[in-house]
């Protein structure tokens, strides 16, 4: 059977997540992020997870190998069957390559969506944001400050700041971009697939963009 696949594509911070959630509660697929399956790992102190905690805190892509591994355990789970919308995987030409030939079989309707957002702004949203630690809602100290300093409003947990997003790091994520990723911008518009959002407007107004944009 076609599957609907929704493919997000943009920098760090440009709102990735965030659209992925609301794009599941309306498509009822499920949000793969290979950044949260990788932190995952990490807490529960995996192999896996340990291996992984040396590039993911300091900003720098994984092996390709593995995360080719992760991400066809992942989609080959029943929940994927109709569809499923992949946050921060593909992030090289290699992976992007890999996901055409080796996942993507079965004439499947593949959309990317390309995230837009001016370096500035995303230094700003980063270097703010604070993530509960029990269930991973997101806050900014500046723009969705919690009611409680250092703790969630949804369930009560501690609010920790990604070594990820220190502000050299979040340099560093920006230039591993620039370099590694952004060339999948041209691979998908040559292939006909890619669709621009403007992630500068309030997140409703991005989904908004985005709804029009998935049918
Ligand atoms: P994210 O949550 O998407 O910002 O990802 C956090 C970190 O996980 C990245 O900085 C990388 O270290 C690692 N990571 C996530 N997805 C990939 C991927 N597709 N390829 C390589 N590394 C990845």
């Amino acid at each position: 059977m076609s599957k609907k696949i929704i493919i997000l594509l943009g920098p760090p911070g440009s709102g990735k997540g965030s659209q992925a959630a609301l794009i599941e509660q309306k498509l009822h697929y499920p949000h793969i992020s290979t950044g949260d399956l990788l932190r995952a790992e990490m807490k529960a102190k995996t192999p896996l997870g340990l291996e992984a905690m040396s590039y993911v805190n300091e900003g720098k892509l994984g092996p390709d190998s593995l995360i080719f591994n992760i991400i066809t355990k992942r989609i080959a789970q029943d929940d994927c069957k109709e569809g499923f919308i992949l946050d921060g995987f593909p992030r090289n030409i290699k992976q992007g390559e890999y996901f055409q030939e080796k996942l993507n079989i079965d004439g499947n309707d593949v959309i990317v969506l390309n995230f837009e957002l001016p370096d500035a702004t995303i230094i700003e949203r980063l270097s703010g944001r604070l993530i509960c630690k029990d269930c991973g809602h997101p806050f900014h100290i500046k723009f969705t400050p919690p009611k409680k300093e250092g703790k969630c409003d949804k369930c009560g947990g501690e609010l920790y700041q990604r070594a990820d997003d220190a502000k050299e790091v979040i340099q560093h994520r920006l230039q591993v971009y620039a370099k590694q990723t952004e060339p999948l911008i041209q691979f998908y518009d040559d292939l006909q697939i890619l669709k621009t959002i403007d992630c500068s407007p309030t997140p409703q107004l991005i989904f908004k963009q985005i709804v029009k944009k998935i049918g």
